[in-house]
């Protein structure tokens, strides 16, 4: 058996516990983690969405994605840590985010998803595989 994966927000309003294990771990360098983190990248978890429950003090709204797929990122109410996102074509996988883990260390970037869309100063591990766009 391994380790709950467990975390929160900033104020610790919202707190979650994950049993599953994690599909994928990804940076994503997409315009839309740009402006929402407000620095280079986002950095996510992918689990399959049945092992994870998100809780009724987390908030959300809808974009339309680079791809004109619906995604809904959730957040915190009260701090407005982003913590999780929803994909309306893909509802059994959502992400959550590495730093709100209560041990972020656990968390080892697999690819670099939108690379094309990265900065210069947003400098991410040369030995991790970047995609221009999204893979598959
Ligand atoms: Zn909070
Ligand atoms: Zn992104």
């Amino acid at each position: 058996m391994s380790r709950v994966w467990s975390g929160g927000c900033a104020c610790g309003a919202l707190r979650y516990e994950i049993t599953g294990e994690p599909i994928v771990m990804t940076d994503c360098q997409c315009l839309d983690c740009q402006s929402e983190s407000g620095t280079g990248h986002a950095s996510h978890l992918v689990f399959p969405s049945k092992d994870v429950t998100i809780p009724e003090v987390a908030t959300g709204w809808e974009m339309t994605a680079d791809s004109g797929k619906k995604k809904t990122r959730h957040f915190c109410r009260t701090c407005g840590s982003p913590v999780f996102m929803t994909f309306a074509a893909t509802p059994d996988i959502l992400t959550v985010r590495a730093a709100s883990l209560d041990e972020p260390e656990r968390y080892r970037p697999q690819m670099v998803t939108y690379a094309s869309r990265g900065w210069a100063w947003d400098h991410l591990d040369p030995n991790v595989p970047k995609f221009a766009k999204m893979p598959g």
